[in-house]
């Protein structure tokens, strides 16, 4: 199969090209599509068929359910067979945006979605392009990150295209994706909000708008979410989370790799650094915390596509959009060293 890519603008796609998009997924087929979090893979989330295509090609495991994206709120009573009352109060504040909810499912999702469970998530993304493509092609969109299984997430239509092209027709190239990591899951089935995912919007602000918020499910955890339990993030390279405040640690083991012949890069948060041996490759991100999730798996990937051995990245502060870069970091890492 040719991949073809369209380039279309972020803030006011052509309607040709949602119109080519929209025809695809009315067909049954996939298309990746920009989201403001990352690359989405989508699917007519009604169609069994169109939806299987997406762990076919993805190779990803059949159990680990897709969130279903919709570009209107009212349509979340259609999937959803009961949205409690802090469902409309996060859907208020929050949608259009970053954060996916977790509700009993109706009728209307075929279990290939759900992964079997008896509970869908749902988001409204707040991309134009992903609304234009949801709205046009008047179907609910399952869709995971448009990368294969297990491989850091997408960030720009050339991401997607490495890891799916020659598997899917069309990639919707939007640019750079603005948050860069995916959004935050809240399971709202139970009495308190558990948050199964962290990501772009966090855990602060939802504590401001519903109260207490669990973080760790104490039984059924798995059951609950079940993606969280596969590897994920991964680069190819042997990746060292480097935790804890002591500066020059991160370089130590830079140097200790080095040392034993190793081919080494080093993800690094714009602060001073001793000069490095010419021969690691540094990719330097921005020390605010939005600027690092942006370009985080960018960085994750190009350090990979310059195939060294070993990637050392420094940890960040949990706070606010840090929790879900974080808890990328651990998933990405082989190997943690120092932090309490
Ligand atoms: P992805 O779209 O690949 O970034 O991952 C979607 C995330 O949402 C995974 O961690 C899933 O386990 C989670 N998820 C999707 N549907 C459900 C559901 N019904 N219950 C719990 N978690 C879900
Ligand atoms: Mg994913």
């Amino acid at each position: 199969m040719k991949t073809r890519v369209v380039p279309i603008n972020p803030r006011r796609p052509a309607a040709r090209a949602i119109a080519q998009g929209a025809a695809l997924l009315r067909a049954g087929e996939l298309v990746a599509f920009p989201t403001e979090t990352v690359y989405g893979l989508g699917a007519d989330a009604l169609r069994p068929e169109a939806v299987q295509k997406i762990f076919q090609v993805k190779g990803r495991p059949l159990d680990n359910p897709l969130i279903v994206h919709i570009a209107d709120r009212d349509h979340l009573r259609q999937l959803a067979r009961k949205v409690p009352p802090a469902a409309f109060t996060l859907t208020d504040r929050f949608w259009p945006g970053p954060l996916t909810l977790v509700l009993p499912r109706s009728a209307a999702i075929p279990p290939e979605v759900t992964g079997g469970l008896e509970t869908v998530a749902v988001r409204m993304p707040a991309h134009p392009v992903a609304l234009a493509l949801i709205r046009e092609s008047g179907v609910p969109v399952a869709a995971p990150s448009a990368n294969r299984s297990g491989r850091p997430s997408p960030t720009t239509a050339a991401h997607v295209l490495r890891d799916l092209g020659g598997r899917i027709p069309l990639i919707l190239d939007g640019g750079p994706t603005e948050i860069g990591v995916e959004s935050t899951v809240l399971d709202l089935t139970g009495p308190t909000p558990v948050l199964l995912r962290p990501g772009g919007v966090t855990l602060e602000e939802l504590q401001a708008v519903v109260g207490p918020v669990d973080l760790k499910p104490v039984e059924g955890f798995r059951r609950r979410s079940p993606g969280t339990r596969y590897r994920h993030y991964r680069p190819r390279a042997r990746t060292v989370l480097v935790l804890g405040s002591r500066p020059g640690l991160a370089q130590e083991v830079v140097e200790a790799h080095q040392a034993a012949g190793k081919k080494v890069g080093l993800i690094h948060r714009g602060r001073h650094l001793r000069a490095t041996s010419s021969s690691v490759l540094v990719k330097v991100l921005p020390k605010d915390i939005a600027g690092y999730a942006r370009g985080l798996f960018a960085a994750l990937r190009a350090l990979d596509d310059a195939g060294v051995d070993i990637i050392v990245v420094e940890g960040v502060s949990e706070q606010g959009l840090g929790l879900a870069v974080m808890d990328r970091l651990r998933r990405a890492a082989s190997e943690v060293v120092g932090g309490t």
